[in-house]
């Protein structure tokens, strides 16, 4: 498996404080069958900025240190860019990174809403070549409102990642649900851990994949497990597989009539 959004990289941001919680929490990525992961420690968040070159050093470093403790695993470098008006000058000035230097981004919005600039933000980032991956919308209140604006979203090439974490009720029972409704909905492109902490949030990328695949079944587990792995290659994502127009309500039966056109 491989985990496209986690903060691993010891002292960056609210992730692992030192080496031991990184190789703790190597170690059980490891033994729950993730072979890659990829850091996104926090930019521009308001607390955090972790420049481009500084992540890659670090994602160096930790490599060379993992190498040496005999843990498999690689760690590639990433972002997790919060939505801001300077994101594209700070592209600019090469302060970002891309997912494991794909032309995917992972993008951040503030929890409470979608930022007014969101649409022309994804406008941009696709005419400069890249492929903005908004993280975990499910935990977005506009979004679990009113889902059809991440639709919209998603209509203009947004892609979206849910989290381990909200599928299996750790933010509780209303992100829970907004979760599966827009990953039955069809507006989820990938799953990952956003891992914090080993006992506070860790991965449980193999237990979330299994419900995924009792609740919807195995083509999306391999429609999700297929697209992470898209990310690390750069390739595009896979096709969406059928959605059940009677799971979700009205706005499924739009979704698959949008999806089928
Ligand atoms: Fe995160």
């Amino acid at each position: 498996m491989i985990d496209i959004h986690t903060h691993i990289l010891p002292g960056l941001d609210d992730g692992a404080a030192n080496w031991d919680e990184t190789l703790n929490m190597a170690r059980a990525a490891v033994s729950e069958g993730i072979t890659t992961i990829i850091a996104t420690p926090h930019h521009a968040n308001g607390f955090y900025n972790n420049l481009a070159v500084e992540v890659a050093q670090h994602t160096l470093r930790i490599n060379e240190q993992l190498i040496a403790a005999g843990v498999p695993i690689a760690i590639m470098p990433g972002q997790e860019i919060r939505v801001h008006d300077d994101l594209l000058e700070a592209w600019y000035r090469e302060e970002l990174l891309s997912l494991a230097g794909s032309n995917y981004v992972l993008i951040e919005m503030p929890s409470s809403r979608i930022p007014r600039e969101m649409s022309e933000l994804i406008h941009e980032l696709q005419i400069m070549k890249l492929k903005p991956i908004i993280a975990h919308p499910e935990r977005n209140a506009e979004i679990a409102k009113h889902p059809e604006r991440l639709a919209a979203l998603v209509e203009e090439g947004a892609l979206a990642q849910v989290t381990t974490h909200s599928l299996l009720g750790g933010f509780g029972r209303r992100i829970e649900q907004a979760a599966w409704s827009l990953c039955k909905s069809g507006l989820i492109h990938i799953v990952s851990s956003d891992a914090h902490h080993l006992e506070r949030r860790g991965f449980r990328m193999r237990e979330a994949y299994d419900v995924i695949r009792e609740r919807m079944g195995e083509q999306w587990e391999s429609y999700f497990l297929n697209n992470a792995r898209c990310v690390v290659e750069d390739k595009p994502f896979g096709s969406i597989p059928a959605i059940e127009p009677s799971s979700e309500g009205a706005l499924s039966r739009f979704l698959s009539y949008f999806y089928s056109r």
